[in-house]
């Protein structure tokens, strides 16, 4: 990953020659064209907001039985409860109303394959280091249970009480739910 070939490789391409945002775009039209406003309220329907990896194999509403309007979705690499997803949380509950928390992580994810040695790698190919930490981890569950963690003792959130942690199996689509630290 240290030559520029790889780290800016050029966009896909779609068989008949555009981008794939071409292609995104294109799709939008169609969806467009039997579009009506469904007229609903920003506020999620069921109070949740629901934090999990960015994992293309997650078909978060479809696993977990939400319609449109339901919940909050937060997704990052790993679904880790970072600053930012305080911040989209404080923003969820206290100016949109919702109360529950619900956390998915998931077997096999990109995060247990690296370490923050990928931060120092980046540094040194570009000669800055990234401000993040990678938050790279070895055991899915006690990754689960350090982001509870981190959602419980947040000062800036409103509702504490209800935070739960699961891991999404992608091969047989089943959640498993980790018990918090006691
Ligand atoms: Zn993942």
């Amino acid at each position: 990953m240290s030559t520029s070939a790889s780290a800016h490789p050029a966009p896909s391409a779609t068989a008949d020659g555009g981008s794939v945002t071409d292609r995104l775009v294109e799709a939008n039209r169609t969806y467009a064209a039997g579009f009506t406003d469904p007229g609903m309220d920003a506020r999620p329907v069921l109070k949740v907001a629901v934090v999990a990896c960015m994992d293309a194999r997650i078909d978060l509403h479809a696993a977990l039985g939400l319609e449109l309007g339901d919940c909050h979705t937060i997704r990052n690499a790993g679904g880790v409860v970072t600053d930012d997803v305080i911040r989209s949380l404080t923003i969820s509950q206290r100016a949109l109303g919702t109360r529950s928390v619900v956390l998915v992580h998931h077997t096999g994810c990109g995060l247990e394959s690296l370490t923050e040695e990928f931060r120092h790698d980046i540094e040194r190919e570009v000669g800055q280091r990234p401000a993040w930490a990678v938050e790279s981890f070895r055991d899915v569950e006690q990754d689960v249970r350090q982001s509870m963690q981190r959602v419980r003792t947040s000062p800036f959130l409103l509702s504490t009480e209800d935070v739960r942690g699961f891991v999404f199996d992608v091969k047989t689509g089943l959640l498993n739910e980790v018990a918090p630290a006691v």
